[in-house]
């Protein structure tokens, strides 16, 4: 329970209505979108201002409580449970674009405006900006950029990092600092701006964002090429990327999710295959022509048994919304989906679905593979129920050693998703005990008290996943 001195500031900083510690807002922000893990915050509030950000951050470290930044709360990797208590603090008011600056192609933006709506909003300028993780209709630019996320543009165009050129974060202490601006160049000092993108409100609360925009593609097209053959599948995604070709989507659906995808959107898919790659060109009409014409036959080539190439935009937004579906999708089988993304060297997918498919089988449980395919970004899926402990323990372990498997394989824990509180104990498997000393001593600059997003990307235990139910 907060204090009751702190709870009447906190109030007379954002308004009556805008905090509250009543059970229902509570309970509302003691989960997110990962499953199995809750932990009830003390309260929750809403800023309206980087002033109020400010405010409340001198509030809560004067009394040492700490703070959960939240966007939309769809993060995969418990990064907004108040695992410690403390305040919530959600985004959503501050949600305006401030600025689209059209002579220097950049967008200055509040960190709770929703992605799609952001996207959207730059799109009828005739601009593009192409982040597009799959939830994007709601996820917040601010989660976005703490996450930093990616999402199937990501092959060619790179991830939220790739965009974010300058930030305003509140620090611990209620300073505000400002990183990066409209500017192209700038090496003046350590890249600030860089380290907050992914940093997971761990270092700072993220208010304010300068984000790159680009021209937008004059044409696109889309196909499907469909395999029996997993390896085939696999060598298609190396060899287009070999043959210098970069398309601006290759995504990757194993046989389960080709089957629970059809099921959910009706397309018709042939439910024989074992793979399906997903790949979209865009760029001047000639180009595209060409890369698809190209991609065809390395499909070709390696013995894909169909190939579709969408004939309009509406077939090509069928196929790619289907694809966006497949988390949607698999969670309809049974009550808890838990998805990871584990991610190797593109080179390794078709090893890494083979080991993911042996791992499952070894430990009886249900996983489907979907993922960017050209960036070896892979969501392994699991479809279980967390009422069922046993099961759950068998899904534990297998997860275990798929991230095993996947840095054994040259590759990472996690590609897109963030390490939160699902990833903290196997963060040392990545980056190694001076990784993590030299990480942890960031956080300590950055926020002495450890009241910002406590208990996420640091692991008390390495190793073991940790299923929390506080509160
Ligand atoms: C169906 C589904 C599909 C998804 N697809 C993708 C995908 O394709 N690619 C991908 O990368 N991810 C994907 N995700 C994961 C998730 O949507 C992203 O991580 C997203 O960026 C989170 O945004 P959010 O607004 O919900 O942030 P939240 O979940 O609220 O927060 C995420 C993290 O950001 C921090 N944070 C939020 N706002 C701020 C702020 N203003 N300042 C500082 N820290 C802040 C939080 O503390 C937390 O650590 C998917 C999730 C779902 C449920």
């Amino acid at each position: 329970m907060l204090d009751a001195t702190l709870t009447m500031k906190l109030r007379q900083i954002v308004g009556e209505k805008h905090f509250r510690d009543d059970k229902e807002a509570r309970v509302a922000h003691s989960y997110d979108g990962t499953p199995m893990l809750q932990s009830l915050p003390d309260g929750v509030i809403y800023p309206g201002s980087t002033d109020e950000v400010s405010a409340i951050m001198k509030a809560l470290s004067e009394y040492g409580v700490p703070v959960v930044s939240r966007g939309s709360g769809s993060n995969l990797c418990g990064g907004t449970v108040p695992v410690e208590g403390g305040v919530v603090m959600v985004m959503h008011r501050m949600n305006r674009l401030l600025e689209v600056d059209l002579e220097n192609l950049t967008a200055t933006v509040q960190p709770g405006m929703i992605t799609a709506a952001f996207t959207a909003h730059v799109e009828a300028l005739g601009l593009f900006y192409p982040p597009d993780p799959s939830s994007m209709k709601i996820s917040t630019i601010g989660g976005n950029i703490a996450e930093c996320s990616g999402g199937l543009r990501g092959l060619k165009y790179g991830t939220t990092k790739d965009y974010v050129i300058g930030l305003e974060a509140v620090l611990a202490s209620g300073e505000v600092i400002r990183t990066g601006g409209k500017l192209m160049k700038d090496v003046a000092g350590y890249d600030l701006t860089k380290l907050l993108v992914g940093s997971e409100g761990t270092l700072a609360v993220i208010t304010e964002a300068t984000l790159k925009l680009v021209p937008p593609p004059a044409s696109k097209k889309t196909m499907l090429a469909m395999f029996k053959d997993l390896y085939g599948a696999a060598r298609t995604v190396s060899r287009i990327i070999e043959m210098r070709i970069i398309p601006a989507t290759l995504e990757f659906m194993d046989n389960p999710t080709i089957r629970v995808v059809d099921d959910f959107a009706k397309l018709g898919l042939p439910l024989d295959m074992e793979a399906i790659l997903l790949i979209e060109q865009d760029g001047d009409p000639e180009t595209v022509e060409r890369d698809i014409e190209r991609i065809r036959e390395i499909c070709e080539a390696e013995k894909a048994d169909r190939i579709d190439v969408a004939e309009t935009r509406e077939q090509a937004e069928k196929l790619l919304t289907a694809r966006r579906s497949a988390f949607t999708a698999l969670a309809r089988l049974r009550p808890t989906t838990i998805l990871e993304d584990a991610t190797v060297p593109r080179s390794r997918i078709a090893d890494m679905v083979l080991r993911i498919n042996d791992i499952a089988q070894k430990y009886g449980v249900s996983i489907a593979t979907f993922g960017h395919a050209g960036d070896g970004n892979l969501h392994p899926t699991a479809t279980t129920d967390a009422r069922d402990k046993e099961e759950i323990h068998r899904v534990e372990q297998a997860f275990e050693e798929i991230f095993e498997a996947a840095i054994e394989l040259g590759g990472t824990i996690t590609g897109e998703h963030g390490v939160g509180l699902v990833k903290a104990p196997f963060l040392e498997w990545k980056v190694g005990p001076a990784g993590i000393a030299v990480m942890r001593g960031i956080k300590q600059v950055f926020d002495p008290q450890n009241l910002l997003n406590p208990g996420k990307m640091f692991a008390k235990e390495t190793r073991k996943r940790v299923v929390i139910d506080r509160g």
